[in-house]
């Protein structure tokens, strides 16, 4: 099954908005097993839609077009698909109920625009939107559904998944297909493909293989499709295990996982808490740490030291080892640990420090090296690793690491 997204907007095309519609539509298609053939931006012109769909409807089993359903006058989608599709535009009740209720929740009593956003084409099925006053529009045509969603990312993000797809699966004989998302950490991704070379070859042809690379790690996207959807879900587990014996504990979680949720969960999995000391990371560390609903279960605080001095007066790092090694040392980030478990009393702390560049390389600590150290109740081990030469990928490496390498601790103490 084939589908075109066609994202509507002139601000899209004038390069004030980023169209994140068209990725996000791109990707939730192929997972649903359907074959993206085109993506599309046009501005809001009635000749640029009518052309567009000329081109469309009937060549692909599925269009979706976002944007231009505002209840502006520049917005002009909903008038143009009416006449497109030989319908006119009508009152609906339900989505005037819908408007209402939305615009009175705000305390703004209905205007004619907001009515406007009610009105919608005799020949579409109306899908309700639950987050916002734009219903959306189902049309038919050649073969071809063309399903018409709201520009705002977050509202239509809701409609697609909650309304848009049951409606979908209900007239299309959707693919089966299964998928499985497996993260790693560590492993760079020529080495990740060597690694799986093997494993890649002896893959069935039902299931395909893709990298999904970024500072935190590289995803492996397992993805099967057609036949028996037990069986495709039964496949992609068969290789699972496969890959974990492949990568062991360079697999540190799966679908929505995060290096912060697994550490957030192995954390209270051992009633364990958690601090740092961060330099280049600049508090990266504790954000991410943070940025998990209920982390105040796991984590006490932490201390930005950016200066040597805080180094020194708030963690107490001894000012000889600074001079003798350098801020960015094994010998310093250890004592860095050491600070933060002493001043927040947790049973791990995680400590940073590194040149993150570009400037302030030397020969031996090139700009990259970071070292990172991980304290516990008996030890404190050390790590060097070097980064590259930029700066905000250096920072989200370093803490990517520094969250994995104490996943890792963790599962091996438990093991
Ligand atoms: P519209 O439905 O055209 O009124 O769009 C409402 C708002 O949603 C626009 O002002 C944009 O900020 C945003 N928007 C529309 N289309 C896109 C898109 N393709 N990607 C991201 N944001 C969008
Ligand atoms: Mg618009």
């Amino acid at each position: 099954m084939n589908a075109q997204i066609i994202t509507i907007g002139d601000e899209i095309l004038q390069g004030q908005t980023l169209d994140t519609n068209a990725n996000y539509l791109a990707k939730m298609l192929t997972d649903l097993s359907f074959t993206v053939e085109r993506v599309c931006s046009i501005g809001d012109t009635k000749h640029s839609i009518v052309n567009t769909l000329d081109l469309s409807v009937g060549k692909y089993n599925l269009i979706l077009i976002t944007g231009g359903l505002g209840p502006t006058s520049d917005d002009i989608t909903k008038k143009v698909l009416a006449d497109y599709f030989d319908g006119e535009l009508v009152e609906n009740e339900e989505v005037l109920a819908d408007v209402k209720k939305f615009v009175e929740a705000r305390g703004f009593k209905l205007n004619d625009l907001n009515r406007k956003q009610a009105l919608v084409p005799t020949s579409c099925k109306v899908i309700r939107n639950p987050l916002g006053t734009a219903p959306a529009m189902l049309f038919e045509k050649n073969n071809s559904f063309l399903v018409s969603m709201p520009g705002v990312p977050f509202e239509m993000k809701q409609i697609f998944e909650e309304k848009v797809i049951p409606e979908l699966k209900k007239i299309m004989d959707f693919p089966t297909s299964c998928i499985k998302i497996v993260h790693t950490y560590g492993i760079p991704e020529s080495m990740l493909a060597e690694r799986l070379e093997d494993f890649e070859k002896e893959l069935p042809d039902n299931l395909k293989l893709a990298y999904l690379p970024s500072p935190e790690g590289i995803k492996i996207k397992l993805f099967s499709f057609g036949g028996h959807q037990k069986r495709l879900c039964d496949l992609i587990e068969e290789q699972v295990k496969k890959l974990q014996n492949i990568l062991g504990n360079n697999i540190f979680g799966f679908g929505d996982d995060t290096l912060e949720k697994v550490l957030a969960k192995e954390l209270i999995a051992g009633n364990k808490k958690v601090s740092t000391a961060e330099s280049c990371t600049g508090g990266l560390v504790g954000h991410k740490l943070t940025s998990v609903p209920g982390s105040s279960a796991y984590f006490c605080g932490g201390v930005v030291s950016y200066s040597n001095q805080v180094k020194i007066q708030t963690l107490g790092v001894k000012e000889s080892t600074i001079e003798n090694f350098g801020a960015v040392s094994k010998e310093t980030v250890i004592e860095m640990a050491q600070g933060a478990l002493n001043l927040f009393n947790t049973d791990y702390s995680i400590a940073v420090s590194g040149v993150a560049g570009p400037e302030g390389g030397s020969v031996d600590k090139t700009v990259g090296t970071t070292w990172i150290a991980i304290g516990s109740k008996d030890e404190i081990n050390a790590f060097v690793f070097r980064f590259g030469t930029r700066r905000d990928i250096n920072i989200r490496r370093a803490a990517a690491t520094a969250m994995h390498l104490l996943i890792n601790i963790i599962r091996k103490e438990k093991s």
